[in-house]
């Protein structure tokens, strides 16, 4: 896989890493993971074969931003591409720095940043140049990113440590307290996408989950309800619903018609969460819409900007931020 000096766009999420390559789309979607040999310091692996070596202990940003652009561009060529980098808006001046030396590092002409919740609103499809508001609420594994968007810009904004990752470890409190049994990540994620709701649903199920014992150290299995889960995930799920309703209350009143009438977009594997569009759609009374790919939107965002890059160059930010 190489693109030779191709503009390309980078989602670094915190969970999965997409890079979208200037007339081909996504090329790449690999878990955001490092495996970094503890002895040495030298990377073992980098995205799925690394998960499948350590599960789901976050990696290294800078070597992995590099591994995964060399994966898809060979520096040693001439033409040096323009890089889009995708990053949480909460993001500091030093690790944009780390964020910008890592793609020049990796043979980029000149690296761009762009915000998560402007990259979700562009991925999403959302008109953001219109005075009109629009708002835009990405859920990925570590955060959760609330946004209202207007003429181009970001008009007020939270991000909060609250995503999927929490929605997960909330599984795994929840059984140990409840059946003394002790579950692995990977299966209180998968949990999570087979049974787990915000709102009551048609037709739940239930879901066998197989752990250990902590009493007696064997294997032991239980059976779930979807309202017990849905119970196991209720605090993540209020913090993010009241993260939606105080971008709200900080909404500008002008704006705030424009939101009720075109509602909120989501996106980010958390916007697949059952029932979660119901539970909003009850708390706000807003029409809430889920992006058709959610896990796509970011990069999809970002790979517009590269794609129409003069259209777009001004959401972009070129110089750290003080
Ligand atoms: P990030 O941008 O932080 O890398 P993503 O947008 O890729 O995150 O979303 C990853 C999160 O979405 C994970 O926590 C994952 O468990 C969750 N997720 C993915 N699919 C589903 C689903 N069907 N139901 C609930 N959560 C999901
Ligand atoms: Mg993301």
């Amino acid at each position: 896989m190489s693109f030779i000096g191709r503009d390309m766009a980078v989602d670094l999420g915190t969970a999965n890493t997409l890079v979208y390559v200037r007339g081909r789309g996504i090329v790449l979607n690999e878990p955001s993971v490092v495996a970094v040999n503890q002895d040495t310091g030298g990377i073992l692996a980098v995205g799925l074969e690394a998960k499948k070596m350590i599960g789901r202990t976050p990696g290294n940003t800078e070597r992995m931003l590099r591994y995964f652009i060399q994966k898809v561009h060979r520096r040693r060529y001439l033409a040096k591409p323009r890089i889009v980098v995708c990053v949480p808006s909460g993001i500091t001046g030093v690790e944009q720095r780390a964020v910008k030396d890592a793609g020049y590092a990796a043979g980029a002409r000149k690296v761009y940043i762009i915000e998560e919740p402007m990259a979700a609103a562009i991925g999403a499809g959302l008109p953001i140049h219109e005075p009109t508001g629009n708002m835009v609420v990405d859920i990925g594994g570590g955060t959760t990113e609330v946004a209202v968007i207007s003429l181009g810009g970001i008009v007020t904004s939270l991000s909060i440590r609250v995503g999927g990752d929490e929605l997960d470890q909330s599984i795994i409190n929840w059984v140990k307290r409840e059946f003394s049994l002790l579950l692995g990540e990977r299966t209180a994620e998968e949990i999570k996408m087979a049974i787990g709701s915000a709102y009551p649903l048609q037709g739940e199920n239930d879901a066998e989950i197989r752990g250990r014992d902590l009493a007696t150290g064997l294997p032991k299995t239980i059976v779930v309800s979807a309202a017990e889960i849905r119970k196991a995930l209720e605090e993540p799920v209020n913090a993010i619903i009241n993260a939606v309703k105080s971008t709200l209350d900080k909404c500008p009143p002008e704006l705030s018609s424009d939101l009720m009438d075109r509602g909120i977009v989501l996106t980010g594997g958390g916007a697949l969460l059952k029932g979660l569009d119901e539970r909003l759609r009850k708390e706000t009374g807003m029409p809430i819409h889920i992006a058709d790919r959610p896990l796509d939107a970011v990069v999809e965002g970002s790979g517009k900007c590269i794609e129409e890059f003069e259209a777009l160059e001004k959401v972009l930010i070129s110089e750290p931020r003080r």
